[in-house]
């Protein structure tokens, strides 16, 4: 019989843990004493709680206010569904108890739980144990027996013995320490706020930080013994989006401090914990030296984002995992916002559109995508929905719905919303509802398809010739499929179609399938940009009329970024689902010959990139290469490999893209070549700035073959920076000879790399187009070591892998060979990143039959214009 999961009964409530917990690295275990205040609401004989992986020690007892104490007389854990039940020989009535339980577990490197991690001193050489903690989503109880549940929130004061030379972190600051025998010491926390599980956190080691306050709050940055000097850029990043957001949610930070604390083996990026915010180096600490532009962007938003949660997921949380967009959504959007007031420079919105919003309506449009509220429910699902749904889209309807409600509505409403929830759960309907009220806006009825249905709209716009003066659009949605099938839901979303001439702009609400706009005389004859800013979550389908009105205000560059980004993107999305010839995609194209945008060069180079990935494999590939070089070389020429003093930030920007769109050009493998030579001869003399080293490395490694993959496996096994590693890692991937791409995949699999990053080299090869075919078959010989390799709170993980490989299969007998394997080698930690692998497979072979032709005359026509 097959146990269906249920959620935990509520007739037993815990209201605040009093836990103590000894942890031991000798015998790698720990053991813990909890007492647990709860409340009996219903008569009953059997209390069930979530624990993974204790181990019991006594009875559990349980204590009546006036004393009486009862002893269980049965524990009986059920490995499936996670819980523990602990039967009592008579029924307990309605009233407040303690509950009594001793347990151990084991303290490894399973990377959730309660689990250890090491590092090497950069002092003395030593190796540094630590033991932490990585709860999100179910894994509080492999460290405790707990309810662990969202909704099923308590108060929580964390008692520890530990080593008497470490240091203990955890959410609240200590109350209380005391020596004991041993060398070991007793550290007493203060109580929490009423909080989720999920959120609770123990870092115990040896550590190094800095510190600041803002207003009375301090903030410290941990980092390994001698590296504090890396936590400059994070701790004052912290200090300026804790006051940020203090003041646009007007609630003050519920504790008295925080802390951000680097973990040298760390699954995913960062984890909100409340008080004590652990991230993955890479994530957090910068190299004032090496750091390039733009990983200091992604930590600086990485940073916002966890402190976006304090408020977002920590005071007010989610009533079950089904909201998790409501946490993560909101995390992504607003994490933007405060990085943007930081850094204006950086551009941070466009930066949205480019690496947020467009990425996310590409893996929206797959019939295996879902919708952004799913019901959840064993732990395996609840893992698979932190993805770009909730954070991606999430994020990006939440620019939409900001853009509508103009962003000081949103930001009140949002103020009322926190307000009234704070320290409770919700769900998404209690969003809606807080900013109806401050908008006066039937906030549901525009929002609830687009988080309750799967998939997005594309708008198809036709000019009504009705022999008027005016000017009259018939604008009719329909779900957009990559496939470009007919979607068999016919979902009608509410869209705010904004639309722009140079006369002026307007709003019209698509509510129908189909509506007509009548837009003002004035704009007769002129060009109309649809969903102008991009702030809706479709796509615009323009008749060939409007499209090439629109080309003058692209080259002339009119029309702001984020819509000439949009514009291409959904051609060539539209070309890509067969809905428009791909060679109309390539011909608008021309109108971006001078185009000089970071974002926008970017975006072109990811659009065209795709197209050479899908034809690599034909006899006119190679012309794609050179249509890619050719539509950049003009930026490389003016712009030059190398910085100028002074310059700005976008150029800088600017060139790294462009570097990377020009990395199959002869000029610029050229220049990489001669300036990793220089680096090896002599590094202190031919420094490579932090923006160029990983394209450096990576073409050294291509083109120079084993002296330089040397070269490079020699700088990973010095530096102790664990971003450099990582360029080493993608580098490494890079190989061209088969011998030395095996190499980096078993080195990828021995002790030398830590699991945490293991993921790395593997993924490169998957995206690499002369290696991928080597790749994949080194995968499916040593899926098990790969498996085995990847720690248990990674094992998803490997999800993105396969489907890294599977997005350059063009053949229906790759799709079977996938389908074989994992009917053999069942791996449902990735099921649905499998099922979107096999759907990609069908899209890219049915689009490489539609576009082979056309493409190749396209091509050859191109060519033979170009001189
Ligand atoms: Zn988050």
């Amino acid at each position: 019989m097959v146990e269906e999961f249920t959620r935990l009964s509520d007739a037993v409530v815990p209201r605040l843990y009093s836990l103590l917990l000894d942890i031991n690295f000798e015998t790698s275990s720990f053991s813990g004493v909890l007492d647990v205040a709860v409340e009996v609401k219903q008569e009953t004989k059997t209390v069930t709680l979530n624990s993974r992986e204790l181990k019991f020690l006594s009875s559990p007892v349980l204590k009546s206010q006036d004393g009486v104490e009862v002893k269980s007389n049965s524990t009986t854990t059920n490995e499936k569904l996670e819980t523990v039940s602990f039967e009592f020989p008579e029924a307990i009535s309605v009233g407040k108890y303690e509950l009594h339980i001793e347990f151990e577990g084991l303290l490894e490197g399973k990377l959730c739980g309660l689990y250890e991690s090491q590092y090497i001193s950069t002092i003395d050489g030593s190796t540094k144990r630590i033991a932490t903690t990585q709860f999100e989503a179910t894994d509080a109880r492999r460290c405790f027996p707990c309810w662990d549940e969202p909704a099923i929130k308590a108060v929580f004061q964390l008692t520890l013995n530990v080593p008497s030379n470490l240091r203990a972190i955890s959410n609240t600051p200590i109350l209380d320490e005391s020596t004991l025998k041993d060398e070991r010491k007793l550290v007493k926390f203060d109580k929490t706020p009423i909080m989720s599980t999920y959120l609770v956190a123990i870092v115990v080691g040896e550590f190094d930080f800095i510190s600041t306050f803002v207003d009375e709050v301090e903030i410290r940055v941990y980092t390994a013994v001698g590296n504090a000097y890396q936590a400059t850029f994070a701790l004052d990043v912290a200090a300026k989006g804790l006051k940020f957001f203090t003041e646009y949610f007007e609630i003050p930070y519920a504790l008295a401090k925080v802390d951000l604390i680097a973990i040298p083996d760390f699954s995913a990026g960062a984890m909100e914990n409340w008080g004590l915010i652990t991230y993955r180096e890479t994530r957090l600490l910068c190299d004032p030296e090496s750091d390039s532009l733009s990983s200091k962007i992604d930590k600086a938003g990485t940073i916002c984002h966890e402190l976006v949660h304090m408020w977002f997921g920590n005071l007010v949380t989610m009533e079950w995992w089904t909201h998790l967009w409501l946490n993560e959504g909101f995390a992504r959007f607003l994490q933007f916002l405060a990085v943007e007031d930081q850094f204006p420079e950086w551009k941070m919105w466009d930066n949205f559109v480019n690496n947020v919003h467009y990425p996310v309506l590409i893996s929206d449009s797959m019939e295996s995508s879902h919708p952004i509220e799913i019901p959840v429910k064993d732990p395996e699902e609840i893992k698979e929905i932190f993805d770009g749904i909730s954070y991606a889209k999430g994020g990006s309807i939440l620019r939409m719905l900001n853009n509508y409600l103009t962003p000081e509505v949103f930001r009140q409403g949002i103020v009322h919303y926190l307000k009234r929830f704070s320290y409770r759960n919700t769900q998404t309907e209690d969003l809606w509802q807080a900013l109806s009220e401050i908008s006066k806006v039937d906030v549901k009825s525009f929002m609830e398809k687009w988080t309750s249905k799967i998939g997005y709209p594309v708008v198809t716009v036709e000019e009504i010739d009705d022999s008027k003066d005016e000017i009259s659009l018939r604008l009719t949605q329909s779900r957009f499929l990559a496939n470009g099938k007919k979607a068999s839901d016919d979902t009608i979303w509410s869209i705010n179609v904004v639309m722009r001439s140079p006369n002026g702009e307007q709003k019209f609400l698509l509510a129908k399938e189909t509506d007509v706009v009548t837009l003002p005389r004035s704009w007769n004859d002129s060009w109309i940009k649809i969903n102008y800013g991009h702030y809706g979550f479709f796509r615009v389908s323009y008749p060939d009329s409007l499209l090439q009105k629109l080309m003058d205000p692209i080259s002339l560059q009119i029309l702001p970024c984020i819509d000439r980004l949009g514009l291409q993107e959904d051609c060539f999305a539209l070309a890509a689902a067969g809905k428009i010839p791909i060679t109309s995609a390539l011909e608008i194209l021309k109108a971006y010959q001078s185009e000089n945008d970071p974002n926008v060069v970017s975006s072109i180079c990811s659009c065209l990139n795709s197209v050479r990935r899908l034809h690599s494999g034909q006899i006119y590939g190679d012309t794609i290469d050179d249509l890619i070089n050719r539509q950049f070389e003009g930026l490389y020429r003016q712009l030059g490999f190398e910085e100028k003093e002074g310059e700005p930030v976008s150029i800088t920007k600017l060139r790294t893209m462009v570097l990377s769109a020009l990395s199959r050009h002869p000029d610029v493998i050229a220049e990489a070549r001669k300036r990793f030579k220089a680096f090896i001869q002599d590094p202190e003399k031919n420094k490579i700035p932090g923006d160029r080293r990983g394209l450096i490395y990576s073409l050294a490694v291509k083109y120079d073959g084993e002296e330089a993959y040397n070269a490079v496996l020699d700088l990973y096994d010095k530096t102790p920076l664990q971003q450099e590693k990582q360029r080493c890692m993608s580098a490494l991937a890079k190989a061209t000879d088969p011998k030395l791409l095996d190499r980096t995949l078993e080195w990828s699999l021995s002790a030398d790399v830590r699991p945490n990053t293991a993921y790395v080299p593997v993924i490169t090869v998957a995206r690499t187009s002369y290696s991928y075919q080597t790749g994949w078959l080194f995968v499916l010989e040593n899926w098990q070591r790969f498996y085995d390799k990847f720690p248990t709170g990674m094992k998803d993980v490997l999800g993105h892998v396969v489907l890294a490989f599977a997005s350059n299969f063009t053949s229906m007998k790759n799709s079977d060979e996938i389908r074989d394997f994992f009917e053999k080698n069942p791996f449902s930690e990735g099921k649905t990143k499998i099922a979107q692998a096999l759907e990609l497979i069908t899209v890219n072979s049915e689009r490489l039959q539609r576009e082979k032709e056309p493409i190749e005359r396209w091509l050859n026509d191109w060519k033979s214009k170009q001189n």
